[in-house]
């Protein structure tokens, strides 16, 4: 291969991707699936000022931390994105965002709508993707499957919910949780289509066309 050609080949970099939805459309159990399935993606674990839930471990499910540390860590700048949901704060280290990017492992956001927002406008190339519910009644329905939640919980976190289904549109792709399997698929076909386009497989295949074409 001439020269320019070897000083131009780019390795290739992890792709984005960001997903969102109303709490109980069944995001946390999609995502789960889909990364079982998918062993080229990588969960990014965020940090939260939220007190951990039982089965909830420190460093996997996120990185548990307090007001102060939060603050600190926005201050210096160390977040992509962040957000303030139901009472507390949300980020996505850079860091270790930039490290599984540059290391050409595709990453996986599970955020919300606020953060989605800050990760399409810093990367442009991101691919976001909105999880619908079937309809308001099974997302209570979910919602109050979860367990001892009162009723004025309940019904803050359907306005949270609502809140968040009104961002729908500003998503790339939908993909509506009426059959589990089904939304699993789809979720499936998206990495694979995103995988698959031309500006992305060019720094992938670039020898073999090259070779190919004979420059
Ligand atoms: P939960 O407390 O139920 O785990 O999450 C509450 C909401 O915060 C969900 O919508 C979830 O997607 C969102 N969330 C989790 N991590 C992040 C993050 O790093 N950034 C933002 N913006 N939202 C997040």
């Amino acid at each position: 291969m001439p020269e320019a050609h070897a000083s131009s080949f780019k390795a290739p970099k992890g792709l984005l991707f960001v997903v969102s939805a109303p709490s109980g459309a069944g995001k946390t159990s999609l995502v789960a699936e889909l990364l079982k399935r998918d062993s080229a993606l990588t969960l990014s674990v965020s940090y939260t000022t939220r007190p951990r839930r039982s089965g909830e471990v420190d460093g996997k499910h996120y990185h548990f931390v307090d007001h102060q540390r939060f603050e600190t860590m926005v201050a210096e700048g160390a977040f992509i994105e962040y957000a303030r949901v139901f009472d507390n704060a949300y980020g996505t280290a850079e860091s270790s965002l930039r490290e599984t990017l540059d290391g050409g492992e595709d990453l996986l956001l599970e955020i919300d709508w606020q953060g989605a927002r800050q990760v399409r406008e810093r990367f442009t190339d991101a691919v976001s993707i909105f999880i619908v519910p079937p309809s308001l009644s099974a997302l209570e329905e979910r919602l109050r499957g979860r367990g001892q939640d009162s009723d004025a919980v309940i019904s803050e976190r359907m306005a949270k919910a609502r809140d968040e289904l009104s961002h729908w549109d500003e998503y790339g792709y939908l993909v509506v949780n009426d059959q589990f399997e089904r939304a699993l698929a789809d979720l499936g076909t998206i990495l694979r289509a995103e995988r698959l386009r031309t500006a992305r497989q060019a720094a992938r295949e670039q020898h073999r066309l090259s070779a190919m074409l004979g420059d």
